[in-house]
């Protein structure tokens, strides 16, 4: 008998009590692991994650998090051949498997540096800017995201036993959420194996993940409103957990990422001898035997124009029938099993449906020559194409066979296509192969709405595109209706779903406290040190330095447009600039203007201060004639150290005024300032 899968909770691996389930190697049908079948304790796991897990997570900053989910990413990089061998177990080959566990690795490490690249070195995530309540400025409010104290369960599909765990656990780690794995069983022992690592590296903060390889009946019911429920699985279970009584009656949070009927559309332009016509069918064909379709991104509904039909049919199959199947670590072999037998007889049924519509063109689901294994031990199929030539039928527009399977039908004009993708009810992704702008505007707009991601792929993306099937820990996934109504990852926004938003209102210094971050008329300190003198440490928000008045003279603008050689009329025509309703004379630049400020400002000698990196939200809001008078107010309005540097950004607030206290520009001023060396004396 194969070893039991261990569930990791409370601290320590906990054996089963069970004999479990048997686990099938996929392609030997050899048993691999078995899988309890009796529920755990759950309420202690969850007691675990919010005493223990929940306030050690709270404790790091986002910059923290990032750095020990970038730790752990480089870690299980270096131990990713020992995954390998149990993902082909599922029946992944190597390029599966690189998509599920080199892609899951990738997506911490993605997370990790986004970050700390787009996050404060702090606790609270500022969500856009100040609004202005009050006329006089003394009443204003601001957005904040804060951590939620609960948990994240996430409840994964069987096709992606790594991925699946690590694109949940990443955001939801950074936006400070213990999280609750309960991989699917099927392919569990992978997730098991991955999280023996995570668990022995020591890198993440006990109790911010738990592992249950055990029947999830009774954790539902240990939720409540701070929790999120992260569900990856078919539209049937999650309409099952969507009617929870925790989820409806006590306000757990509920993400589902179901099935959908994906859809590629070749556009009209895109004949037999065009590079997009190639492409077309390549792609079908990669998306039909990549993880044999069992991804839920996958293309299941191929629509090409109607006099095209035959050509595209013929290619594919062609294609299609040098698809070598078999054992999955095997060289040469394309296409592996099914994840189980169970999962084949389940596509079969849906072939069933689909063949009512649909004839099937290429490949025979009782014959499958099979590379190296034994085809009755393996859950194997070949590629399989459907052809609708009806295109109205409901089941090839309702019906996901979750495994090698797609359906061909035409379309005749593009509001057809549009109508038909629709008729998916809310997909994953759709793409549309077209090398004709109008039909891209066309397609993407008419199915937005329909589609939670969109590829337009041509002849001039076609090299770098990541392609229809793959999600990016940067782009949004998900999408509307029967997709699941759900949306993860998207970068920073998948971090902020697990975070609750919240709008304070109050003075600005309350704000400023709140939110640290220096806020539009709350107090400054000015006057002692020039704030350049300051190393990071020393700085505080609000400190401020005022230069200035600076007259600006005709010569300085005539002396900065003969320099840059940004001679606009506004600047150096009198005449014409007169003629202009905005400016009614001459003008300074307004980069004139900010490089006068900036020598307002600035102080010159060697110091903490290493550099400028640029400017935020630039705007000239009142023109600077000559004989005008500067005045500029530099106020430190964020501090982000940063953990794995000898130096940190400052983000300064600048406001620079005219002599009758108008405001003449505003931007924030963005440096890069030293942390103080050690034994360096503090300048008083
Ligand atoms: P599934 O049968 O719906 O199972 C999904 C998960 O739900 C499994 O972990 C399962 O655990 C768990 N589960 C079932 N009943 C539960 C309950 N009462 N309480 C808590 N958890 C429960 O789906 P699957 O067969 O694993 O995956 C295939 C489907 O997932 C396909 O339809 C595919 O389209 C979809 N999918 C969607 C995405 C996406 O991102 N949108 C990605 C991948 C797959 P057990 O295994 O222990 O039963």
């Amino acid at each position: 008998m194969a070893a039991l899968l261990h569930s990791y909770v409370a601290g320590q691996w906990s054996t089963p009590q069970d004999d479990g389930v048997p686990l099938a190697d996929a392609a030997t049908g050899e048993e691999v692991a078995r899988y309890s079948t009796r529920a755990l304790d759950f309420a202690a796991v969850v007691d675990y994650a919010r005493r223990v897990g929940g306030p050690a997570l709270r404790e790091l900053t986002f910059h923290e998090r990032a750095a020990a989910l970038k730790a752990l990413g480089k870690r299980l990089m270096g131990a990713k051949d020992q995954f390998y061998p149990l993902s082909f177990a599922t029946g992944a080959t190597a390029r599966d498997s690189a998509l599920d566990v080199d892609g899951g690795i990738g997506v911490l490490l993605s997370y990790a540096s986004k970050a700390v690249r787009e996050l404060p070195n702090d606790t609270v995530y500022l969500d856009g800017g100040t609004e202005s309540i009050g006329r006089a400025g003394t009443f204003v409010a601001q957005h904040i995201y804060t951590t939620r104290p609960g948990v994240a369960v996430q409840i994964n599909a069987f096709n992606f036993p790594v991925w699946g765990m690590l694109e949940k656990l990443a955001p939801a780690f950074l936006a400070g959420l213990p999280t609750i794995v309960k991989p699917a069983h099927q392919t569990a022992y992978l997730t098991e194996l991955v999280v023996r690592h995570i668990v022995e590296s020591g890198l993440l903060p006990e109790g911010s993940l738990q592992l249950v390889c055990a029947s999830p009946d009774g954790l539902l019911e240990q939720l409540g409103e701070q929790d999120v429920i992260a569900f990856t699985g078919s539209a049937a279970t999650a309409a099952r957990l969507r009617s929870h009584p925790r989820v409806v009656g006590a306000g757990v949070g509920f993400n589902a990422e179901a099935d959908s009927l994906n859809c590629a559309i070749l556009g009209p332009d895109a004949g037999p001898g065009t590079p997009e016509f190639d492409l077309y069918v390549k792609q079908l064909v990669a998306e039909m035997t990549s993880k044999a379709g069992q991804k839920c991104t996958a293309i299941r509904r191929a629509l090409v124009p109607r006099p095209l039909l035959d050509t595209v049919a013929d290619a594919t199959a062609a294609q299609l029938a040098a698809v070598v199947v078999g054992k999955p670590d095997l060289d040469g072999v394309r296409m592996g099993p099914l994840a189980s037998t169970a999962q084949r007889d389940e596509v079969l049924r849906a072939l069933k449906s689909l063949t009512d519509a649909a004839r099937l063109i290429s490949g025979d689901p009782q014959h499958v020559a099979v590379e190296g294994a034994d085809p009755d031990r393996g859950a194997f199929l070949p590629p399989l194409l459907l052809r609708a030539d009806d295109n109205t039928a409901d089941a090839v527009h309702e019906v996901e066979a979750f495994g090698p399977v797609s359906t061909l039908m035409p379309y005749g004009d593009i509001d057809e296509a549009v109508a038909l993708a629709i008729r998916g009810r809310g997909s994953l992704v759709g793409s549309v192969i077209t090398h004709d702008p109008e039909v891209a505007r066309r397609v993407v707009l008419g199915v937005a709405a329909y589609h939670g991601r969109l590829l337009v792929l041509d002849r001039d993306d076609a090299k770098e595109s990541t392609g229809h099937g793959s999600p990016l820990p940067t782009l949004v996934h998900g999408g509307p209706g029967r997709a699941g109504g759900g949306e993860e990852l998207g970068g920073i926004r998948g971090v902020l779903h697990y975070m609750q938003r919240s709008a304070v209102q109050g003075s600005p210094d309350m704000l400023t406290a709140v939110a640290g971050r220096w806020i539009t008329g709350a107090a400054r300190h000015s006057g002692g040190v020039h704030p350049f003198r300051k190393y990071l440490e020393e700085l505080r928000i609000g400190d401020t330095i005022v230069g200035g008045p600076r007259a600006v003279t005709a010569e300085d603008i005539a002396q900065f447009a003969a320099l840059t050689g940004d001679t606009f009329y506004a600047h150096t025509d009198p005449v014409a600039a007169a003629q202009n309703p905005l400016f009614g004379g001459i003008v300074a630049h307004g980069y004139l203007v900010v490089s006068l400020a900036a020598g307002l400002f600035v102080e010159p000698s060697p110091g903490p201060v290493l550099a400028n990196f640029g400017v935020d939200n630039l705007r000239f809001l009142t023109p600077v004639k000559p004989g005008d008078s500067l005045t500029v107010t530099l106020t430190a309005k964020q501090l982000t150290p940063r953990a794995s540097a000898d130096y940190g950004e400052v983000r300064w607030d600048t406001v620079v005024t005219n002599q009758d206290g108008a405001a003449v520009a505003t931007y924030d001023v963005l440096t890069l300032v030293a942390k103080r060396p050690a034994g360096q004396p503090r300048e008083v």
